[in-house]
């Protein structure tokens, strides 16, 4: 069965995970688990790779976003009948139990939140527009408005996404704000984990909170890169999937029992380099 690059059970009603390219059924270039309906796959192929991935999480519902790199935050109040891909939003948040939220990203970062106290998830697509924009900041007070949280007590973890050995931005004096030139690495590269980790701490979080893969995903070929695949074609690819999931509760505490068990084994999880 499909396994994920990284999976983890922070807290036992948690589950974070992240998959790579590699043992779905896309061709290339989308070879072969490509989870994005709009990069050009033919969408049946998308369905079953879609449906691998929540099968081997024990998914039941999967919330998505059709991401266009802006900065509009979407609450998932409800408990969709099916699968669903919000149109025009690039954050989801949601306190319903049992609905998975996704990121897909071929570079740009997934930022998956949680608030361990008040039982709220939110998973965030950010590439450098999006940290330009501030959808991080916008995230964070959306869950703190919808549920009393308290940012102190949010958690984050950090995708595998574009290094600052292949972040270069020729035109970053256009692009980028001043206040990112602190984490200018050399010439024109940026280091956006390290903007994101700032943007973070600026939105409340403590740093002890934060984590980050150190994978890129241009350099490591086990992920799909938009940076490569400009590189060394059209740029056209597929897109990684990185999910949250806030379990479901049952009258036994069965699920409950399961995720504790799966804690105690995943408790020291870190992102592989
Ligand atoms: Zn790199």
């Amino acid at each position: 069965m499909l396994s994920p690059h990284s999976i983890s059970t922070p807290t036992p009603e948690i589950l974070l995970a992240t998959f790579d390219r590699h043992h779905g059924i896309s061709v290339p270039p989308f070879a072969s688990l490509n989870c994005g309906f709009n990069v050009g796959d033919d969408p049946d192929l998308v369905r079953n790779n879609r449906a691998a991935i929540k099968q081997a999480l024990g998914i039941r519902r999967l919330i998505s976003a059709k991401q266009i790199h802006e900065d509009l935050v979407y609450i998932v109040d409800n408990s969709p009948a099916c699968d669903e891909e919000k149109e025009g939003v690039d954050a989801l948040i949601t306190s319903k139990r049992g609905i998975a939220l996704m990121i897909q990203h071929a570079d740009c970062q997934a930022i998956l939140l949680h608030d361990p106290v008040q039982s709220v998830i939110a998973a965030v697509h950010c590439g450098w527009r999006g940290n330009v924009l501030g959808i991080i900041k916008k995230t964070v007070q959306a869950i703190t408005n919808f549920s009393q949280s308290n940012p102190h007590n949010l958690h984050a973890t950090i995708s595998p996404a574009l290094g600052p050995c292949c972040a270069e931005f020729i035109h970053y004096r256009q692009e980028l704000p001043a206040s990112f030139l602190p984490f200018r690495t050399n010439d024109n590269h940026f280091d956006f984990r390290q903007i994101s980790r700032f943007q973070l701490i600026e939105a409340g979080l403590p740093p002890e909170n934060i984590q980050a893969s150190s994978v890129c995903t241009s350099c490591n070929h086990n992920f799909f890169s938009y940076r490569r695949a400009r590189r060394t074609g059209n740029g056209i690819t597929g897109r990684n999937a990185s999910i949250i999931l806030l379990k479901e509760k049952t009258d036994s505490g069965e699920e409950r029992e399961r995720g504790k068990l799966s804690h105690n084994i995943t408790k020291s999880f870190r992102y592989p380099h």
